[in-house]
């Protein structure tokens, strides 16, 4: 086993790791911007090292100030978190060659996995269903009409290295097609740098629903169920549920069994995670995340695992601490993401924190870097916890989330935290009964 890991990343989630560590018996050493000396990742860690000024492309994604501060500490290993550098396979490679263990699959299967269009061939070989679409990337608009005549409108013009909702059009008819294709395009190479985009059907009233799955490297692998992540603004995730209201445990083994058989087919390591769409009782992969999500915790809750702990395992070579039939649903847990944000139009917020008190209790779990006192720094993601709960059943995980939102406080900035007292008063909500577009459609007919 590891004596040293290197957390590079910041907030909630390098908290989650550092913690993960201090159970194991491995210390840990944070790295921070000059922006972060402050920070909770820094004061929790055994160690820290300073790797850059504020902007993260000098510091979180400065990848040679980060393996400087392996070799200074000498800690072996990186856990990368999720954001930053946890989908760069050039990273995970650069490690490698520096003698230290990346806590994360194979750069090759990150690099698979990071280009939409080889993800979703590869995952069409490995037998599992995909959206109906253009097969590779388009090149012009006479081909993107031809598909859209092919396969039928409305279609949703997507960016090849897209990530974080960005990037994506629908056009419903092919006079759109023009004008969503030309922006599609341009918004991809703003934001991505590759202007590549492909087409895919657009379903109307899909849930969003993914499979955890977990591998040891050595073609074992099992999958942790799924996760309901419906709940989207602007196609990014705000609350999350699993098991997913909508899927019975005959389907969950279905899927799950085609997810754990695939990414064992390709030796995959680690945790991963396989999103589709599912509408009318069917399933269509959109891609694949190569590491943890922020909605890890659901999981964790109803099998009583711990991921990261799991992931440092079988990075150092250990086996997996469970099979499949070890895995059994426990329950049902829901986490809501807690931003600093203004509603109602979700601007930034951030600032300094006066009282900060998380909710405690039975089934209630706040992952937060927040504490009284603490100056959100502008420069980062806005996303400052995440409430996560348990119960026995949905209505029981319900009630305990609307019990610890009242419970919670966080003075001198604004948070998201209102939106989902809201929410929970919707019969919608209550019964489980949305799709992709619900919140969307509240949010107008609210404000
Ligand atoms: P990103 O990597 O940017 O998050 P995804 O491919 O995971 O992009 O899609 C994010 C969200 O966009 C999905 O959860 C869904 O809400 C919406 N979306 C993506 N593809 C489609 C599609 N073919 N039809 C309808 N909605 C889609």
């Amino acid at each position: 086993m590891f004596k040293k890991i290197l957390i590079a990343n910041r907030g909630e989630i390098a908290l989650r790791v550092i913690r993960a560590c201090q159970e194991m018996g491995i210390k840990s050493v944070a790295v921070h911007s000059t922006a972060d000396v402050d920070a909770m990742h820094v004061r929790l860690a055994d160690e820290s090292v300073c790797i850059g000024p504020a902007p993260s492309s000098a510091s979180y994604l400065n990848k040679a100030a980060i393996i400087s501060a392996c070799e200074i500490t000498g800690a072996e290993a990186v856990h990368p978190g999720y954001g930053f550098l946890s989908e760069n396979a050039a990273f995970g490679q650069a490690l490698e060659d520096h003698g230290i263990t990346f806590i994360g699959p194979k750069a090759e299967h990150i690099r698979i996995m990071g280009d939409k269009i080889t993800a979703k061939e590869t995952a069409k070989e490995l037998g599992i269903p995909v959206v109906p679409g253009s097969d590779g990337g388009v090149p012009d608009l006479d081909t993107a009409l031809r598909v859209g005549l092919e396969i039928g409108y409305p279609v949703i013009i997507k960016a090849t290295a897209g990530g974080g909702g960005r990037g994506m059009k629908v056009a419903t008819n092919p006079e759109e097609m023009e004008i969503a294709f030309r922006t599609a395009r341009s918004e991809a190479k703003a934001a991505f740098g590759n202007e590549e985009v492909y087409i895919e059907k657009y379903l109307q009233k899909p849930r969003h629903i993914e499979i955890q799955v977990f591998g040891d490297g050595k073609g074992n692998a099992v999958h942790l169920g799924e996760r309901d992540c419906s709940l989207q603004r602007r196609h990014q995730k705000v609350f999350e549920e699993a098991p997913g209201p909508c899927i019975t445990p005959a389907l969950r083994a279905e899927i799950g069994k085609i997810c754990a058989d695939a990414v064992a087919k390709i030796g995959y390591i680690g945790a991963g995670t396989i999103e589709f769409l599912y509408e009318d009782g069917k399933f269509y992969f959109i891609e694949m995340n190569t590491r943890l999500q922020v909605e890890h915790p659901v999981t964790e809750f109803i099998f009583g695992v711990d991921l990261v702990r799991e992931q440092i395992r079988v990075a150092s070579g250990l086996p997996m601490s469970f099979t499949q039939d070890d895995l059994e649903v426990n329950g049902h847990s829901i986490e809501v993401r807690i931003n600093a944000e203004k509603l109602p139009n979700f601007t930034p917020s951030p600032g300094k924190v006066k009282t900060f008190h998380a909710p405690g209790g039975l089934g209630v779990r706040m992952d937060s870097a927040l504490y009284g006192g603490y100056s959100i720094p502008p420069y980062y993601d806005s996303l400052i916890g995440k409430l996560i709960v348990h119960g026995r059943d949905r209505p029981e995980a319900l009630a305990r989330l609307r019990r610890a939102l009242s419970e919670l406080v966080v003075d001198g900035i604004e948070t998201s935290a209102p939106l989902f007292e809201a929410l929970l008063n919707e019969p919608a909500i209550q019964a489980g009964d949305y799709n992709i577009h619900w919140l969307e459609k509240w949010l107008e007919a609210q404000f």
